[in-house]
This record gives C-alpha cells, sequence and structure tokens, in this order.
C-alpha cells in the first residue's frame, strides 16, 4: 500500500514571499520537493531538511522529460510525502494533467494548492486591473504556442493573456491585426514579473515587435486590451511587495521600465 502523497504547490511568479501560506506549510511538512526552473531559490528556506531535485526542463513538447518527471514523482510518491513545485499556479499551463493521472494510476494521493499564476502577477504589480467595468468584462488566459509549434492569436475576450510568447512578438503582432484586434489596441509586456528584476512595457498592436530586445530571454506574459491600458504612468505604479506573512523571506523590490 502507498504511504506517500503529493502535493502540487504553486510557487507565485518569482518573488519567494508570493507563495500561498498553505504552500508554504505544504514545503515545511515536504520530505522531497519537486521543483522547475521558474521557481525562486529562496522557497528552499521553507524547507530545508527535505531532499530537493530540480525536474525543469525547458519548453515543451518534450513528452520524454515529462516520463522521467512522472515516473520520479510515483517513486517518490509511493512512500514519501512529496511537493511538486510549480511556477505560477500548477493548472495554469503547468502540465498539471499528465502528472494528476500519472499519481492516480499509480493510486498516490494528491492534492493541488494553487499559486498566483504569471497573467496576475503582472496585473498587481503594474497596477492595472484585468477586467474594467463597461470595458473588461472578460479574461482569457492563451498559449500562443499550438502543439506544434505554430503561434496562434485570436480575440476571444476582452483581455487576453498570451503566454509563452516572449520569442515571437513580432509573429504575435502580425496575427493580432489579422485577427481583428485595431492597431492602435494598448499592449503590456511584463518580463520576469514578481522578480527583483522585472521590467514592463508599453506597446500597441501595432507596435509590438519592438518589445522583443527589451525582454529576450525572459519568460514574459503579453496581455492585450482592456487590461492593459495603463491607470496611471507605469514608472509610479512600480510598487514594493507587500510585508511578508512572517515567513521571513528575502525579497526583492519590484520595478516598472517604462518604454
Ligand atoms: N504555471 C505558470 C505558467 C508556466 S508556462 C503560471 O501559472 O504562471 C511558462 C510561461 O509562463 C512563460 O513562458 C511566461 O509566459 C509565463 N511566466 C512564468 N513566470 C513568469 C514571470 N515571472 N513573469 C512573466 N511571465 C512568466
Amino acid at each position: 500500500m502507498n504511504t506517500g502523497r503529493v502535493v502540487f504547490v504553486g510557487a507565485g511568479p518569482g518573488a519567494a514571499d508570493l507563495i500561498t501560506v498553505r504552500g508554504a506549510r505544504a514545503l515545511a511538512a515536504a520530505e522531497v520537493v519537486l521543483f522547475d526552473a521558474l521557481t525562486d531559490p529562496a522557497l528552499r528556506d521553507l524547507a530545508p531538511n527535505a531532499k530537493w531535485i530540480d525536474v525543469g526542463k525547458r519548453g515543451f513538447c518534450d513528452s520524454t522529460a515529462q516520463t522521467a518527471i512522472n515516473a520520479k514523482l510515483v517513486k517518490y510518491g509511493s512512500s514519501q510525502q512529496v511537493v511538486r513545485l510549480k511556477g505560477g499556479d500548477p493548472s495554469v499551463f503547468g502540465r498539471l494533467e499528465e502528472e494528476l493521472l500519472a499519481l492516480h494510476e499509480a493510486k498516490i494521493a494528491c492534492e493541488v494548492v494553487p499559486g498566483v499564476t504569471a497573467a496576475i502577477a503582472a496585473a498587481a504589480l503594474t497596477q492595472r486591473p484585468l477586467t474594467r467595468r463597461g470595458t473588461g468584462r472578460s479574461v482569457s488566459l492563451t498559449t500562443a504556442m499550438t502543439r506544434e509549434g505554430d503561434l496562434q492569436a485570436a480575440r476571444s475576450a476582452d483581455t487576453e493573456v498570451f503566454y509563452m510568447a516572449g520569442r515571437q512578438l513580432p509573429v504575435l503582432s502580425r496575427k493580432l491585426l489579422e485577427a481583428g484586434w485595431a492597431a492602435e489596441t494598448p499592449i503590456c509586456v511584463v518580463s520576469r514579473a514578481g522578480c527583483a528584476d522585472q521590467i514592463a512595457s508599453d506597446h500597441t498592436v501595432a507596435s509590438l515587435a519592438a518589445a522583443a530586445l527589451l525582454h529576450r530571454g525572459r519568460p514574459a506574459v503579453v496581455t492585450v486590451g482592456a487590461g492593459a491600458k495603463a491607470l496611471i504612468p507605469v514608472h509610479s505604479a512600480a510598487q514594493k511587495p507587500a510585508k511578508s506573512l512572517g515567513l521571513d523571506m528575502p525579497h526583492g523590490s519590484n520595478r516598472a521600465i517604462p518604454v
């Protein structure tokens, strides 16, 4: 019989103190932590005695890497208290489906603890509400990439937030125009949201290609439409993280840089 358990924990987008209290408690009780590349190393302080195993993989469509991660989850989860730590929220572009299925098949108990997804962190850190009274009634979280590696853009909501589009901003600009977005529609690009070196920049659908150099090589979300509109100039919106909840973790000062 399996005596172990796996808790999927959303680590939040960058700064360690954006994890939930429940997530922090799960880490404190963990014997093994399987973590991704985009999680903050400072989180290690919350589980100093656990065995930390790096299972980060960049890119997607790498089924071999996913099979290896599933095998590790089953191996450790059958007899130990495991935290599967994921960047942002585990349910948003986090391969949670594959991992939950592997654990259910192996009859290992699971729990999912939500986290702050990158779109929400970017909205908070730039002080741009994703919904707006009258103009922004719907929000869509979209991966710009299909399994085949094609970039696709649509107009399915008043505010469209694209994940994993950082490398293809010129193409995204073109596809957004083709999908019916007006050339002057506001776009806000935020890379490394929640980290000390966060960058936010303002563009329009027509000028999005200009963001490519600034955010190159950094995880970024691209917010298009109602929720991208600045309420106040981006540099005054730059904010310090709220006081940590007694978790005693270091955090950076978040910056937003106008372009
Ligand atoms: N589960 C994660 C998403 C993982 S997919 C979440 O809920 O946030 C990886 C993509 O997420 C990146 O390509 C990028 O688009 C986005 N992302 C992750 N961390 C980010 C960050 N700190 N700032 C901006 N975008 C980020």
